[in-house]
């Protein structure tokens, strides 16, 4: 099952389509099946991984609106693994076309159904604007990764953002959680720099990246190539920043289904047991006291969440 990840911060310019573009393609090189969503109508992600700028080709906007396919949308990147489905300017409209239509907000969740068996990783680069497009893509998402730019106005918004996902969660049925926060455009030799990346770090309280991104010509250079860093400058100091934030995220998969087992050893009273069916029809050859009756018993652990998605089976065993 994919992770989700939406990559948001309604701040212009803080590295959200950098981080997109470059987290997946070496998240890919680590071996993940990833699909990179362009959702920002400035459609810089599709530039990024190649696409000539505002090519009109069936892109994300008649994805969500059913009026394509959605394998059809899914375009190849020059990495391998590496897939992506583009945006286009006239994602814009979609924002007044959703208006009047009913759960307008899950669109973008619904459209992704399907991709979520087939990927490990799906990143969705969103806009940056708190819009219903911002909406639909943190709907779609199990996680939200923010980028932070380190500059004085650089934590702006942020507690806003932080607000949203509280509002999403509550109102709209969803248990979206924050990935971390990844600092960008780092210089170590600013105090301005050091000092924005310390409060970023007290700000989000340990949901910080360790890795600061530096900032880099070939990070700024790659999106004209139409490439991600890794094939046009993979030996930088930019690129392997964004290397090692894709082994931090992988890293967090490994801690998150450790904790899930955690909480399967500690937590034996909230486990049910349900006898399902027999296993094989039941013959009455013996007496009762001394029949075996093959039973199918299935043990398991739910999670409660919004009963419009039911409850979530967090682990199964049968005996
Ligand atoms: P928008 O809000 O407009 O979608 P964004 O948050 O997606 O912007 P980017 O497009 O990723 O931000 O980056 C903004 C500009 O900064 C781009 O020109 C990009 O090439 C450049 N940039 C991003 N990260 C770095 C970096 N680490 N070093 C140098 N330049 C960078
Ligand atoms: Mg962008």
């Amino acid at each position: 099952m994919a992770r989700v990840i939406a990559i948001c911060n309604q701040k212009g310019g803080v590295g959200k389509t950098t981080t997109s573009v470059n987290l997946g393609a070496y998240l890919a090189a680590s071996g993940k099946k990833v699909l990179l969503i362009d959702f920002d109508p400035q459609a810089n992600a599709s530039s990024g991984v190649g696409l000539a700028k505002n090519a009109d080709v069936k892109n994300i906007y008649h994805g969500v609106l059913a009026e394509a396919a959605p394998m059809e949308l899914v375009r190849q990147t020059g990495v391998h693994r590496y897939e992506f489905i583009p945006a286009h300017p006239s994602l814009a409209g979609l924002t007044i076309e959703l208006l009047q239509k009913p759960e307008r907000e899950y669109y973008l969740h619904k459209f992704l159904d399907p991709f979520r068996y087939v990927y490990d990783y799906i990143l969705i680069d969103l806009p940056p604007s708190v819009s219903l497009l911002t909406v639909n893509g943190l709907v779609a998402a199990d996680e939200v990764l923010i980028p932070v730019q380190c500059e004085y106005y650089g934590l702006e918004g942020l507690s806003q953002l932080l607000e949203t996902v509280d509002m999403i969660n509550k109102n709209l049925g969803r248990n979206l959680k924050i990935a971390g926060a990844v600092i960008t455009m780092y210089d170590a030799r600013e105090h301005l720099s050091r000092e924005v990346a310390k409060e970023v770090r007290r700000h989000f309280n340990g949901h910080v990246y360790d890795v600061e991104i530096p900032r880099s010509i070939a990070l700024a250079e790659a999106p004209s190539f139409g490439k991600p860093v890794i094939s046009y400058a993979p030996d930088t100091p930019g690129a392997r920043a964004y290397e090692r934030l894709a082994r931090e995220v992988i890293a967090q998969e490994v801690r998150s289904r450790e904790a899930v087992n955690e909480k399967i050893m500690e937590a034996p009273q909230a486990i049910a047991t349900q006898v399902i069916a027999p296993i094989a029809p039941v013959v009455p050859t013996k007496p009762f006291r001394e029949r075996t009756i093959p039973i199918r018993v299935v043990v398991a652990k739910t999670e409660s969440i919004p009963a419009a998605n039911g409850p979530k089976i967090l682990y199964e065993h049968s005996v």
